[in-house]
């Protein structure tokens, strides 16, 4: 075991015992469960989901943690916050783990939220990782697990995990970067293994038929989970558009138009238009599915106007 080994486990040692710590205790949530909110957060999703107005309106599962937020303002001093939290970021910010990310957070829901519901919550750090590598840099992953409480109830439970690191010294840049990827997970994956075949496929709901894009888990009209495909025609017209100037990204050359293409069969999505300059692309301009290679691994649907 080198000294640096050694050391390395002394650190960890010194994290772990931060496991189990509460970083609140019987915190009270600033406002109880409220009408208001709940109107505010479904219009922001654009979630129109029928279980969240009217008379019997439950909050939607998703807003649980936001009943525990403490605002711009914070929470007041007393409400049952402890210090562990910030002695855990001291401690990994000395060591050089400057920088946080957010990674995932995970959500289990116990009981329906209903407006007048008080809300109290417990938070513990549940573990700290081992020392790890990312393309970010190094650091330690941080899971926060949060027991809320509603009229002192078990209403559900939000785990949340940072990544607290050393920023990786950065490259020097390539000859050419690349176009970012796009995130494939189990709700969009449809779409993605549809590209590979050269086909664009809109998702429809089998309760209403509704068609939805992008892809989502479940229908915004009646919120059934199930759904099947339809394969785009292909044709659409430019419903929208912005010129990218700045910021310069890499990949990404600009001027550029950004557009909003409106498909034959009613949803939109956000594309290239291709086959004319930037300065051309024109509201109600018809346009043309087509896929472009963008690199080895990269394939996109993109459209294309008619250059006459
Ligand atoms: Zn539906």
């Amino acid at each position: 075991m080198t000294d640096g080994d050694r050391e390395e486990d002394a650190f960890l040692a010194r994290l772990k015992a931060f496991e189990g710590r509460p970083a609140a205790t019987a915190a009270q949530g600033k406002d109880p469960v409220n009408q208001p909110m709940i109107r505010h957060w479904c219009e922001a999703m654009g979630d129109t989901g029928p279980a969240y107005t009217g008379p019997d309106a439950i909050a939607p599962p998703t807003m649980l943690q936001a009943w525990t937020m403490g605002g711009l303002s914070g929470h007041t001093a007393g409400t049952g916050r402890s210090t562990a939290y910030d002695e855990l970021f001291a401690l990994l910010d000395g060591a050089g783990c400057t920088s946080v990310v957010a990674t995932d957070c995970e959500q289990e829901y116990l009981r329906p939220l209903r407006p007048g519901d008080t809300i109290t919550f417990d938070a513990v750090i549940e573990s700290v990782s081992p020392r790890k590598t990312t393309k970010l840099g190094t650091g330690h992953f941080v899971t926060t697990r949060m027991d809320v409480r509603a009229n002192g109830e078990p209403a559900g439970t939000h785990r949340f995990r940072i990544l607290k690191y050393a920023p990786a010294q950065r490259k020097p840049r390539a000859a050419k970067a690349l176009r970012p990827r796009p995130v494939v997970n189990r709700d969009n994956q449809g779409f993605w293994d549809g590209v590979r075949e050269h086909r664009l496929l809109i998702q429809r709901c089998t309760g209403c038929g509704t068609l939805r894009f992008p892809w989502l888990p479940g229908c915004n009209h009646c919120a059934s989970p199930d759904w099947d495909t339809v394969e785009a025609s292909g044709a659409g017209t430019v419903f929208s558009y912005v010129v990218m100037h700045h910021p310069p990204f890499p990949a990404f050359d600009p001027p550029y138009a950004v557009a909003l293409v409106e498909l034959a069969e009613g949803v939109r999505m956000i594309s290239n238009i291709t086959g004319v300059p930037y300065d051309k692309v024109r509201i109600g301009m018809p346009v043309q599915l087509e896929f472009l290679r963008v690199d080895d691994d990269l394939e996109l649907p993109v459209f294309r106007a008619d250059g006459g």
